[in-house]
Formats: C-alpha cells, sequence, structure tokens
C-alpha cells in the first residue's frame, strides 16, 4: 500500500490529471493526441497538485485504473503477468512482432511507448491471440 506520509515520486512513477479529476498512470494515460487526450486536457500532476489532492482527499493520489486493477488481481494468489509463462510469453512477443511493436517492456519515452496501429492490425492481432487461447485450451488447460 501508498504510505501516507510520504508523497510518491514523481520522477519514479508520474502521474497524470484531467479538467475532470481523474488520474492515471502513463500506462492508463488516453494516448497524447486523441480526442479522448485533448477533450480531457490531460496533464502531468504536478507536486502542487499532488499535494492539494492530498490534503483535500486524506491520500496521496494514484492511478485510478492500477487501483480498479488491483482490486480485480490481488498480488499473490492469482496474480499473473503475461511473462509468467515462457509459452505465453513468446505467442504474446510474436503477435506484437506481427503488429510493429518490437517489445511490450515500457521504456519510459512516450516515442518508443506508444504505436499508431490501423485499425486492421489490432483486428489482426486480437483474432491471432484469440486463436493462440483456443490452440492453449485444446493442448490441455492449466
Ligand atoms: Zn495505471
Amino acid at each position: 500500500m501508498t504510505d501516507p506520509t510520504t508523497p510518491p515520486d514523481p520522477g519514479e512513477r508520474p502521474l497524470w490529471t484531467s479538467d475532470h479529476q481523474r488520474i492515471a498512470c502513463r500506462e492508463h494515460l488516453p494516448a497524447p493526441g486523441t480526442d479522448a487526450w485533448w477533450a480531457n486536457r490531460w496533464h502531468v500532476m504536478s507536486i502542487d497538485e499532488q499535494e492539494g489532492f492530498a490534503g483535500a482527499a486524506g491520500y496521496w493520489p494514484a492511478c485510478e485504473a492500477c487501483a480498479a486493477l488491483a482490486d480485480l488481481h490481488p498480488a499473490g494468489e492469482g496474480a499473473e503477468r503475461a511473462d509468467d509463462d515462457p509459452q505465453r510469453a513468446r505467442a504474446i512477443a510474436e503477435i506484437a512482432r506481427s503488429m510493429g511493436i518490437e517489445t511490450l517492456e515500457a521504456a519510459g519515452r512516450d516515442r518508443l511507448d506508444f504505436h499508431d496501429l490501423h485499425v486492421t492490425a489490432i483486428r489482426d492481432a486480437l483474432l491471432a491471440a484469440y486463436r493462440a487461447g483456443q490452440a492453449a485450451a485444446k493442448g490441455g488447460a492449466r
């Protein structure tokens, strides 16, 4: 859990906030330049804004999507990452490469971490993932 007495290090894990008081990490931020990005005027949450939030809310701001996911998948039991299973990690990496994405690790640079993809590339990748899941299920449930 977040230590309520220590402000988060913005360099370590920057947060963005919007005109609608939404809070997101880099991973869960609407892609910069999209309608969702412009409409809500997302911007990096300054230390002053974070302190203002903490003063009003009584806890430090955190990404809403990360918090929701943490509730869905508590660490430990049932928690899994894409690279827990080498076979699955290879399949996912292969699909990503078919989309022109060399790595799924965040580099911390928007230029490297955000991708413009044609809808047909997304469709093909989702289809490939669906089929890989079907094939894995036929091979025996784990
Ligand atoms: Zn997040």
